[in-house]
């Protein structure tokens, strides 16, 4: 990436037919761009954040459109720098020739074209936004349900960032009061006991959990819950895909082995996305590309937040199927697993959930309302979602919570009593500081900031 000081132009709005479009302008220097593209005598009557009606210029002076011009002065831009804002009509065309007048009349100042994201990264570098709040631009640009939107809303007003700067301080006094101890070592134990330390740390790593609380049900909101459908072959995996999604998306027969590929489906249970998976069935088998196909499975497992674990209700020999130690192993650690007892229309077991089963019938659908109350309440959701209070995190951030919560966890060990370590217990703290400081880029590698805003779209 070029120089953040350079003069970047870009057209802001979406490209297409619109009654508006924008081209915008950011640098330290972009009065040639204002004389050029106005004239000198429009482009004096600017005036800060004031619009003012004007003419935009081609190079002879003939008029390429007629609109808004907005003057913006650093520090007070989006960017923290001087912005220009011409608001002409949304044609593709004109927008074009507008944008190539801008580049134009800012040769001489070295404008270039701005690359994705390069406004809000300069907004970043300017202090105008942190980090979490410039991802939060991005994901509200992106936000394809008003949950979305509007938890998207609340990071970049800051709300996220200032629970995590909260955090952040606590952290640091905390450590402040572990390492005044420091220069008594012959009494710190009573010493940490007085200032109650090991209260505060408690109270640090609760506070934390629940900012990852929520930012786990952020991350569901955003990404949605990753369903894995598990189970001998013939147990009516994909019956089940096809009666949650209410339309058919996967093949169903009564051969086992058929569904060969894994099939991917989005559902929308009460506003929160499942991206069910269905797999290939499980069983022992010799045939190749029937191996591959649960390989595949066992990829799917490994990711899905829940296992959907199927079993038939009129086959005991599908329990031992369903339950192959080597299988089970393939879960990941953060994933549950529900057990369903698929075809109670046969066997007569009555459909809901029991003793943590779930019983249900793909085929006439009992059993599958309680079965999508149970995914939700597997998400963290009681009950229909709620964008309240949940922080849209990425998987950055969840990174960032998680190691957090490990160096809280250290330091909690080295408080122990008689296991006191209390250097090791600020190191801990120290390090728990950085990590949730990455989030909101108090402490960011270039690449880590490259990384984010190259997926931004240009002009923002
Ligand atoms: P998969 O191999 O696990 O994906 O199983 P399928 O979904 O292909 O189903 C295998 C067979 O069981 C098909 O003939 C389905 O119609 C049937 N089936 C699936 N679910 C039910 C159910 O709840 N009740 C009954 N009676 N049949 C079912």
């Amino acid at each position: 990436m070029a120089s953040d000081e350079d003069a970047i132009v870009a057209i802001a709005t979406a490209q297409g037919r619109a009654g508006i479009g924008v081209v915008r302008v950011s640098g330290t220097r972009i009065d040639e761009v204002t004389v050029g593209v106005l004239g000198a005598v429009a482009a004096s009557r600017l005036r800060p954040r004031l619009a003012v009606h004007a003419r935009f210029l081609d190079t002879q002076g003939r008029v390429i459109d007629d609109g808004i011009a907005i003057l913006y002065r650093a520090p007070h831009s989006y960017t923290g720098q001087d912005v220009l804002e011409l608001q002409g009509h949304g044609g593709p065309t004109v927008q074009r020739m507008l944008l190539a007048r801008c580049l134009e009349a800012g040769r001489a100042i070295g404008a270039r074209l701005a690359e994705p994201g390069e406004f809000t990264r300069r907004a970043f570098l300017n202090d105008r936004l942190d980090l979490a709040q410039a991802e939060a631009v991005a994901d509200l640009i992106d936000a394809s349900t008003e949950a979305s939107v509007r938890s998207a809303s609340r990071s970049l007003t800051g709300e996220f960032s200032t629970a995590l700067t909260e955090l952040g301080a606590q952290l640091t006094q905390a450590r402040a009061l572990i390492e005044a101890t420091l220069d008594f070592p012959e009494d710190d134990l009573e010493d940490l006991e007085t200032v109650d330390v090991r209260e505060r740390v408690a109270s640090l790593r609760r506070a934390v959990d629940e900012v990852m609380r929520r930012a786990r049900l952020g991350a569901v909101l955003r990404d949605g819950l990753r369903v894995a459908l598990i189970g001998a072959p013939n147990v009516g995996k994909s019956s089940l895909l096809n009666a949650l999604a209410g339309q058919d998306v996967a093949i169903v027969t009564a051969h086992p082995g058929t569904t060969r590929d894994r099939i991917e489906r989005s559902i929308d249970v009460g506003g929160l996305v499942l991206n069910v998976i269905d797999t290939a069935g499980l069983r022992a088998t010799d045939d190749e590309i029937e191996r591959l196909g649960i390989e595949r499975t066992l990829e799917a497992v490994a990711q899905a937040d829940v296992v959907l674990e199927l079993i038939d209700a009129t086959a005991v020999r599908d329990r031992a199927f369903a339950f192959d130690p080597n299988w089970r192993q393939r879960i990941g650690s953060h994933a549950t697993v529900l057990l369903v007892v698929n075809k109670v229309d046969l066997s007569g077991d009555v459909a809901g959930l029991r003793d943590g089963r779930l019983y249900a019938s793909a085929k006439t659908g009992v059993g599958l309302d309680a079965l999508r109350e149970e995914l939700l309440r597997r998400a963290g959701w009681e009950h229909t979602p709620s964008e309240e209070g949940v922080y849209l995190a990425r998987a950055r951030h969840l990174d960032a919570i998680a190691r957090t919560q490990h160096h809280l966890q250290e330091c909690a060990n080295h408080l122990q009593q008689g296991a006191l370590q209390p250097e090791l217990a600020a190191e801990e703290l120290r390090l728990a500081g950085l990590a949730l400081g990455q989030i909101t880029g108090q402490v960011s590698a270039d690449d880590v900031l490259g990384e984010i805003f190259s997926r931004f779209c240009i002009g923002k």
